[in-house]
């Protein structure tokens, strides 16, 4: 084959998929595939949801792009509604979950130095978590890999390690501006992180004047089977990032904030091109419609419960499984092993999903899976998983 005329930023799968329904993607072989991995947990409600396609086509039969130096009514509506489903009250729309945090980390620096008239900037992560791939979103990031190759790194950053009080607070100094986190760990392994340790870290932030930044760019939308997942744990953000499921596979991103926040960003002071223009806005505002018409957190939550009961029944005594753990459909399966085999192994047998580091099977089926798929995925895996451990048994 010639040489591809991309960069070689990706190891891709030989598979070519031309078509997708609902919980199905087609190939341009014919074959049929089971998708459990939704475009990494942005197709939440399925490939080609009927309400949204019919949305977007309307919205592109009558205009498809205004500046943001004009109104844009689709916007103000899909802002209005995430405010309606979350604490927050004022929405910056981007395009992509790195450019949401972007946003984050630029609205906290600009409230302390703005608003309260303070040297503050400094932004404080977690060892293992992952916020993007821009300089000051890998920076964030607290994985070594993503660094590889990129110094200088930009200043105004730390990562303590997870649960550990003492070095947060040895970290905590007269700059720091906000401490940013995500409810589940996902690209680290899907480690859900601890209520006790995010509620502290919540009360931390309020006695110090830090800002409490929460990453939703995969655990929300209704994938962890609430609207976004810190309502499962009882705080409120002073800040939140969306992207990801926000618009049902078109490109947009999301920055939300408390009332406070608002006007530390005046005009000029942050804008995007694309940001959330009428047909990416139209795509939030049908998603966010199909999403409350059809309880779709709920559905989630419900459907999370139960292939996390089928996958417990349907591996329970393989050695080869460590633990089974998320919350709704973020599900991670940690093996003894490497699990790439795993991933190559499914696609075989017609089921996607992919990985979360190197040993754990990470499952993100849409958020409105039926039983009978959920079933189909649990019997496949089990299956892969029992030939895998016997061909492995063999080799000894
Ligand atoms: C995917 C992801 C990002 C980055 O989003 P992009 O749209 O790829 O820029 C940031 N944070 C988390 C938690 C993510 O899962």
């Amino acid at each position: 084959m010639a040489q591809s005329a991309l960069f070689p930023t990706y190891s891709r799968y030989p598979i070519n998929l031309v078509k997708g329904h609902g919980s199905w993607l087609w190939d341009d072989q014919g074959n049929r595939y089971l998708d459990f991995m939704s475009g990494l947990a942005v197709t939440n409600l399925g490939h080609a949801p009927e309400k949204v396609k019919q949305k977007v086509k309307e919205q592109l039969d009558e205009l498809w792009h205004v500046s943001n130096l004009f109104q844009i009514p689709q916007q103000e509506q899909a802002a209005q509604l995430l405010t309606e489903v979350s604490c927050a009250d004022a929405v910056f729309f981007c395009n992509s979950g790195a450019e949401a945090n972007e946003a984050a980390i630029k609205l906290a620096r600009r409230y302390h130095q703005k608003i309260k008239g303070v040297d503050r900037y400094e932004v404080i992560t977690f060892e293992q978590s992952f916020h993007g791939r821009t300089l000051a979103t890998l920076t964030a990031t607290g994985q070594q890999k993503v660094k590889d190759g990129f110094l200088p790194l930009p200043a105004g950053f730390k990562t303590v390690p997870l649960y550990d009080m003492d070095a947060l607070q040895e970290a905590i100094g007269p700059h720091t501006a906000a401490i940013m986190i995500e409810m589940i760990q996902a690209e680290g392994g899907v480690y859900p992180v601890e209520p006790e340790f995010v509620q502290e870290l919540s009360k931390l932030c309020q006695a110090q004047g830090l800002l409490l930044i929460i990453d939703e760019v995969q655990t929300g939308m209704g994938r962890t089977g609430s609207w976004f997942a810190h309502q499962q744990y009882g705080i409120e953000p002073d800040i939140f990032t969306v992207a990801k499921g926000i618009a049902s596979g078109l490109p947009a991103g999301a920055m939300l904030a408390k009332d406070y926040l608002r006007e530390a960003f005046s005009p000029g002071s942050h804008a995007s091109t694309f940001g959330g223009n009428p047909v990416a806005a139209a795509s939030v505002i049908a998603t966010l419609e199909t999403m409350k018409e059809e309880n779709t957190p709920q559905k989630a939550a419900e459907a999370g419960a139960y292939l996390v009961e089928r996958l417990k029944a349907a591996l329970d005594g393989q050695p080869f499984v460590k633990d089974i753990r998320g919350m709704g459909l973020l599900i991670g399966i940690e093996c003894a092993e490497p699990v790439a085999e795993l991933v190559a192994a499914g696609q075989k047998n017609k089921l996607l999903f992919v990985t979360a580091g190197p040993n754990v099977i990470r499952l993100l089926p849409n958020l409105h899976v039926s039983h009978e798929e959920i079933d189909q995925a649990v019997d496949t895996l089990a299956a892969i998983i029992t030939t895998h451990t016997s061909k492995e048994e063999a080799k000894l």
